[in-house]
């Protein structure tokens, strides 16, 4: 499968596939692109942002994941997020849903509010 990485302005496209069992990631131009190519073979991962509500105000306490989190549990992340309502004062750092959709990763605000 044909990829860009992503892990910078050079935008490299790589080629990445599985031979003898073994991820294979050609057309990389450092060791950061190779380990992407390989991730988005086997397990591709990607932060997730969003809006929680906050108790008893119209604007909505913005978060992220912790870290990455697997493609295929984006949505159900979000669906956490949509069900989370958060009670002030939070700090930017505040676990919101620890282990959120059992990713093992953290929401965490991203706002002082
Ligand atoms: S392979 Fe390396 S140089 Fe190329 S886009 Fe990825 S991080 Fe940048």
């Amino acid at each position: 499968m044909k990829i860009i990485c992503i892990n910078c302005p050079k935008g490299c496209e790589l080629e990445a596939e599985m031979k003898d069992g073994k991820p294979v990631v050609t057309g990389h131009t450092c060791p950061k692109g190779e380990e992407y190519g390989r991730a988005e073979l086997v397990n591709p991962t990607r932060m997730v942002t969003g809006l929680v509500r906050v108790a008893g105000m119209r604007k909505p306490l913005p978060v992220k994941t912790k870290a990455a989190v697997p493609k295929k549990k984006i949505d159900e992340v979000l669906f956490a997020m949509h069900q989370a309502t958060v009670q002030l004062p939070v700090r930017i750092g505040d676990v919101i849903t620890s282990n959120v959709a059992g990713t093992g990763v953290d929401l965490v605000a991203t706002a002082n509010m």
